[in-house]
C-alpha cells in the first residue's frame, strides 16, 4: 500500500532509524543515550582516525581528537584521510571530514604533543573539563582511546589513566601489521601498561633503534580497520551497556585467532599512581565482590 511506502521512505532517510532499530531489537536499552557520551581519541592515525569516524556515524555526542603530526601521502595507504588533505594536521583534516558526515557531533581538535610539558598539560585539563559545548554542562570525558604508537606516549597516556581514574583502552597493531589487540584499563582493577611492559622493553633495547631510519613498520589497512572496529564495538558495548567487554582481546590475523584474557594489576608496577590505585582497590574489592556474589 502507499502507506507503508512512504513510511519506509522516512526510515530510510534518517541515518539514526537503523540505529534506534538495535533499540526495538531488544540489543540496546536506550541507544539514544550516546548523544550524551564524550570519548576522546588520542592518536589520530591508522586506528584513531577510523575509530574517530566509526563514533560519529554512531551519533556520539562529542569527540575530543588529539595528535601533533600532519596528513601525509604516506597515509594514503591508510583509511579516512584523503589526498587533498595532505599538509592538513590530522586533527583538522579529522574535524573537516566527520563535521560534513555528521554535524550534530561536538569536535574538539587539539594538536599537540601529549609527551611535552605543554601538551600534557593541555590534556589533562580538556579531560578533566566539564563543559560540554557553549550550551551544555556535561559529564567530562567518559572513555579514552589510546590509539598513539609509541611507547613513550602510551607511558604517559597511561600516566593520566592511573591519575585521573577515568576508563582508558589501548589499541596497538603490530610492528609486522598482522596482530592487534585492545585492552580496557581500570586503574587499581586491570594490569596498567607499565604493569606489564612489552618484551622490547623489558629487554632494554632503545625502541629508536629499531624503527631505523629509512625501515619502514609494515602497514595494513585491514588490520587497522579491524582492530579500529573492535575498539569501537567494545566501546559502545561499554557505553551502552550491552553484551559484555573483554579487558584484553587480541586478533592474529594469519591464524584468524582472536584471544581474549584477564590481565591483574602487577604489585611491583613502576608506575606509583598505579600501586595507590591497587591499594584502593583491595578496599572496595570485598563489597564488589559481595554485591557480585548477590546477583
Ligand atoms: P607510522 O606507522 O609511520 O608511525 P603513524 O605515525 O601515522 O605512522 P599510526 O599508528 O597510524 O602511526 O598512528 C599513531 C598516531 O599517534 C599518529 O598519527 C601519531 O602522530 C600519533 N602520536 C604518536 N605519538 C604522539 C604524541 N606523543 N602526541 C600526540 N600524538 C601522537
Ligand atoms: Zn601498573
Amino acid at each position: 500500500s502507499k502507506v507503508k511506502d512512504m513510511s519506509a521512505e522516512v526510515v530510510d532517510s534518517n541515518p539514526y532509524s537503523r540505529l534506534m532499530a538495535l533499540q526495538r531489537m531488544g540489543i540496546v536499552e536506550n541507544y539514544e543515550s550516546i548523544r550524551g557520551f564524550s570519548v576522546a581519541i588520542v592518536g589520530i592515525g591508522g586506528v584513531g582516525s577510523v575509530a574517530a569516524e566509526m563514533l560519529t556515524r554512531c551519533g556520539i555526542g562529542r569527540l575530543l581528537l588529539y595528535d601533533y603530526d600532519t596528513v601525509e601521502l604516506a597515509n594514503m595507504n591508510r583509511l579516512f584521510f584523503r589526498p587533498e588533505q595532505v599538509g592538513m594536521t590530522k586533527t583538522d583534516a579529522a574535524v573537516q571530514t566527520l563535521s560534513e558526515i555528521n554535524p550534530d557531533v561536538v569536535l574538539e581538535s587539539f594538536t599537540l604533543n601529549i609527551t611535552t610539558v605543554q601538551g600534557f598539560e593541555t590534556f589533562i585539563s580538556s579531560l578533566t573539563n566539564k563543559s560540554y559545548s557553549q550550551k551544555k554542562e556535561g559529564t567530562g570525558v567518559d572513555l579514552v582511546l589510546s590509539c598513539v604508537d609509541n611507547y613513550e606516549a602510551r607511558m604517559v597516556v597511561n600516566q593520566v589513566n592511573n591519575l585521573l581514574l577515568l576508563l582508558f583502552f589501548f589499541a596497538g597493531v603490530s610492528e609486522d601489521a598482522v596482530s592487534g589487540h585492545i585492552q580496557l584499563l581500570i586503574p587499581g582493577e586491570t594490569a596498567c601498561f607499565a604493569c606489564a611492559p612489552p618484551l622490547v622493553v623489558a629487554s632494554g633495547v632503545d625502541e629508536r633503534t629499531l624503527k631505523r631510519e629509512g625501515v619502514c613498520a609494515a602497514s595494513l589497512p585491514t588490520t587497522m580497520g579491524v582492530v579500529a572496529g573492535l575498539l569501537v564495538q567494545n566501546t559502545l558495548k561499554f557505553l551502552l551497556k550491552f553484551g559484555q567487554v573483554s579487558p584484553y582481546l587480541g586478533y592474529n590475523a594469519l591464524k584468524d585467532y582472536f584471544p581474549t584474557m584477564t590481565m591483574k594489576p602487577n604489585p611491583q608496577c613502576s608506575n606509583r599512581p598505579c600501586l595507590e590505585r591497587q591499594k584502593e582497590y583491595m578496599l572496595i574489592k570485598p563489597a564488589r565482590d559481595a554485591v557480585a556474589k548477590a546477583k
